[in-house]
């Protein structure tokens, strides 16, 4: 058989053709990929990247990660699937290891296969356990494309459906460069914060199951809160007799410089939802939880894939790479050195308004133009700094209610080189694209 090697167009034809939505394609001409090392991959045509949304941040310890794909290939050859409901030893070790790793004092884990998942069964719990229907969740978050994931995701474009199957009220997102009040911080006192008791008592049977929060809101456009904000958040719901549910699906796993991204808050979750990251890229999601609130399901409770002892095989070793390599303090440094490259292009290109997020989580808001005030989401100039970049090398994601947030986030293992690599390609994007203006 001597069959022609498939090129970029030859893929997305395919694409285009059999699947739906037909014109998923993030760019104008699609970025078919064939192939991936550490923080690199290649199309098929050969053209090679730099990753830096890292599929869609799943790719936590590289692309075709030697310890994570040896670990992936033994479980293969020894078991491939059984399904929940007969232990295997894989699970068991990742359930053991999640719960000394999660943040607080969580005791309990149970696994699913997706983000939207996950947070769904964090919700049902926080229900069950609670004996309430309402759930806070925040403006501009998001929590999955299941009906409840919908429901609980405060941004319009991902709505699909029309019925809001849960009781999900909706707070003010902690977005300081858009101040829902117009304030600023500090001297805002937390009134975003504040204004989630107005909520429950205006919105609300008075009584909340729970809130649910990311400590950065990812899709949202990488909105990171100011101090104090989760903390007075979670003081306030859990004086309504709620639970707090710390969505880490994009921020765990060492992605922000600390294993949690609540560890930068002094909150301890009372149930963690986690995917993406978790795994290398692997479907693998998990709850953690206390034992009383674990307790609280009685119903059956079965993932038919959750828990797949090749996933949790990648999951295992993709953990203890992190651990042990010190990935999240690697995160950290990078981060830093990332982050002040962008604040560097801030000063310099006057449609970047913004510049924020923790470690390697980093968004940048694209506006008309910042010194002269005028904040106004710029669309067209964000997807031509994306076009631009990605024609040059540089492969980054795209978020915000407004879609006007590059969001930037490789691999935990990036080197110095790459992030300094990527902040070059930026700036030229920026540069080309401030001349045509
Ligand atoms: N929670 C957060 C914070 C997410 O970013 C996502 C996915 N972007 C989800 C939940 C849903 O995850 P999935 O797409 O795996 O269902």
């Amino acid at each position: 058989m001597n069959e022609k090697k498939p090129s970029v167009a030859d893929v997305a034809s395919k694409y285009k053709q059999y699947l739906f939505p037909s014109v998923a394609t993030y760019y104008a001409e699609p970025v078919a990929i064939e192939s991936g090392k550490g923080c690199q991959v290649r199309d098929f045509d050969g053209k090679t990247y730099l990753d830096f949304f890292g599929g869609i941040l799943t790719v936590s310890v590289g692309h075709a990660n030697e310890r994570v794909n040896a670990a992936v290939r033994a479980q293969m050859d020894r078991l491939g699937h059984v399904s929940t409901v007969y232990p295997t030893l894989p699970l068991a070790s990742l359930a053991e290891k999640l719960v000394k790793l999660a943040p607080g004092a969580l005791e309990k884990a149970f696994f699913c296969a997706s983000g939207s998942e996950a947070d769904e069964t964090a919700v049902a719990l926080a229900q069950a356990h609670t004996g309430r229907q309402e759930v806070i969740a925040l403006r501009h978050g998001y929590s999955g494309r299941t009906m409840l994931g919908q429901a609980l995701t405060g941004h319009s474009s991902y709505r699909q459906s029309t019925s809001q199957v849960a009781a999900a009220k909706h707070a003010h997102a902690p977005y300081c460069y858009r101040c829902p009040f117009g304030l600023a911080y500090p001297s805002c006192e937390l009134r975003c914060a504040q204004d989630v008791e107005e909520l429950i008592r205006t919105t609300t049977t008075g009584q909340v199951a729970g809130v649910v929060i990311e400590p950065i809101l990812g899709v949202g456009g990488v909105i990171a809160p100011p101090p104090g904000w989760m903390q007075l958040v979670v003081d306030i719901v859990r004086r309504y007799g709620g639970v707090f549910v710390c969505d880490e699906v994009q921020t765990g796993f060492g992605r922000t410089g600390t294993m949690w991204g609540v560890d930068h808050e002094g909150v301890e979750p009372d149930i963690v939802t986690m995917a993406k990251g978790i795994a290398n890229g692997y479907p693998i999601s998990a709850v953690v939880t206390t034992a009383p609130i674990a307790g609280a399901w009685r119903a059956g409770n079965i993932a038919t894939f959750g828990g797949n002892p090749i996933a949790c095989a990648a999951a295992n070793a993709t953990i203890d790479t992190i651990v042990e390599e010190r990935l999240a303090d690697n995160a950290g440094a990078m981060g830093k050195i990332l982050r002040e490259g962008l604040e560097s292009l801030k000063a310099k290109y006057t449609v970047i308004g913004d510049v924020r997020g923790r470690g390697l989580m980093q968004g940048v808001e694209i506006v008309r133009d910042e010194k002269a005030g005028d904040r106004t989401p710029a669309v067209e100039t964000t997807v031509a700094a994306f076009e631009e970049a990605r024609r040059r090398g540089l492969l980054v994601g795209r978020g915000g209610l407004y879609s006007n947030v590059l969001r930037i986030a490789p691999p935990l293992v990036v080197t110095a080189r790459e992030v300094d690599d990527a902040l070059g390609i930026l700036d030229e994007s920026f540069a080309a694209i401030s001349e045509r203006r």
